[in-house]
């Protein structure tokens, strides 16, 4: 590898099973020259001690297992470099938590590839990935038609499969960046413009990735500053957590939410950094400390005064349910938006979607595992959090049912909560 990369996106690869997002991650790495030297010919040799056809399945698994030595956060990251931009692969294929990383906010993807088995035609899973990588606010997204080798290269299959699928995402609005025939086994249209499909203009895969756009810098934000914890030190209070938006300074006049506390920073407080550093920008985790003693709390949003979060004990929210047993209106959940932990009920389910077929239903008092609800949330408490569509972090939340996550979603509206909403 040369230089590192000025820029990194995070992407992610959805398909159904066997459909071969690790075929077409091996070839990504390999194409891309970021494999270790050797390690190509390494695992072509073991295929052969063992009489195993070569796979770049193979690849990527052997090269997953070495950068996965010290990964200690709950989902799996890897990355390659190509053209001053590196690609990190959020939850590589083999992870089965995808969605409940999705929906925490654990992994957040910056733009998805979605795959299709030419052979096997659009899934119900291909589906469902669809749309909720368009309800999770993954705005940017390619589909990518694999293994057209085994259709002969046809553009009509091609064409059969890139109407159907429009059509499945036009439902909901979504556009795909481009559809793109590749065979990720033989390595059509990855890297290199495939001769075996002349009759296909469009970007190769890795065209597209680079076309992907950054989103715009998180510390341009106004600053979210999620409190996660108060430490006793000395005979002082150091405030932790992580920026999700926006920068700070010593010395800026923060507000606490819900509670109101104000405070000036005093000192920035950075884990292994010396000299302390007098800032903080978005995706930092820091401490501070401030000039008054004042009480705050896990879960309060530190702002600057010009820009709160809302602060209500309503909102309404898309909330996708993955829970064994159903989600019931009047049941008591558990929310947690930012680092803020409180009871909450459903108030209202207004109307549910099918992730499969995407049918609707209104009136109903449930949501079953694998439907997306549109619902009104009520919680015991004030809590302070933002609409997802202006804050990506602090208008996201999971719904833990007994121990478990066992839904997520985000905010869409605040309803203030003098508001009628029953
Ligand atoms: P995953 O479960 O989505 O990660 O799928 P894999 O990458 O493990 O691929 C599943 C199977 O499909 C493997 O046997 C691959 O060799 C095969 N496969 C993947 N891509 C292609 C392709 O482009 N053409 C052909 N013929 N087979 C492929």
């Amino acid at each position: 590898q040369t230089q590192k990369p000025s820029e990194s996106l995070n992407i992610v690869i959805v398909g159904h099973v066997d459909h071969g997002k690790s075929t077409l991650l091996g070839r990504l790495y390999a194409d891309t020259g970021s494999l270790p030297d050797g390690k190509l010919e390494k695992v072509q040799a073991i295929c052969r001690q063992q009489g195993k056809e070569f796979e770049y399945a193979f690849l990527f698994d052997a090269f997953l297992e070495e950068q996965e030595q010290g990964i200690t956060i709950d989902t799996a990251r890897t990355f390659f470099n190509w053209k001053g931009r590196q690609y990190i692969i959020i939850d590589a294929p083999g992870h089965k938590e995808f969605l409940k990383n999705m929906i925490s906010g654990a992994a957040r993807a910056e733009a998805a590839l979605l795959l299709i088995d030419a052979l096997e035609g659009v899934k119900e899973q291909s589906k469902k990935h669809g749309y909720l990588l368009s309800l999770l606010g993954v705005r940017q997204f390619a589909v990518v038609v694999n293994k057209m080798d085994l259709v002969g290269y046809r553009q009509d299959v091609f064409d059969g499969i890139e109407k159907e699928y429009r059509e499945f995402l036009g439902q909901f609005k979504a556009v795909p960046e481009c559809i793109i025939p590749v065979s990720a086994k033989l390595g059509d249209n990855i890297a290199n413009r495939s001769a075996n499909m002349a009759w296909y203009t469009g970007p190769t895969v890795l065209d597209q990735l680079s076309r992907f756009k950054k989103e715009a810098a998180q510390s341009e934000q106004p600053l979210r500053f999620p409190v996660q914890d108060v430490y006793k030190f000395d005979a002082r209070r150091i405030i932790a957590g992580r920026i999700t938006a926006g920068k700070l300074k010593v010395g800026d006049h923060l507000v606490f939410s819900p509670s109101n506390k104000r405070a000036n920073i005093r000192s920035v407080e950075a884990f292994n950094i010396d000299p302390p550093p007098t800032e903080g920008y978005a995706g930092q985790s820091i401490g501070i400390t401030l000039d008054e003693q004042i009480f705050v709390e896990r879960g309060e949003i530190a702002t600057h005064q010009d820009q709160l979060p809302s602060v209500s004990t309503a909102f309404r929210a898309n909330l996708f349910w993955l829970g064994k047993r159903p989600l019931e209106r009047g049941r008591k959940y558990q929310l947690r938006v930012a680092n803020k932990e409180v009871d909450c009920e459903v108030a209202t389910i207004h109307r549910i979607i099918d992730t499969m077929d995407l049918a609707q239903q209104q009136g109903s008092t449930t949501v079953n595992k694998n439907q997306v609800a549109e619902l009104t949330l009520r919680t015991k408490t004030p809590v302070a959090f933002d609409l997802s569509a202006s804050f990506e972090a602090t208008g996201r939340f999971v719904l833990v049912d007994e121990y478990d996550i066992a839904g997520g979603g985000i905010v869409t509206e605040l309803i203030h909560d003098d508001q009628e909403f029953l």
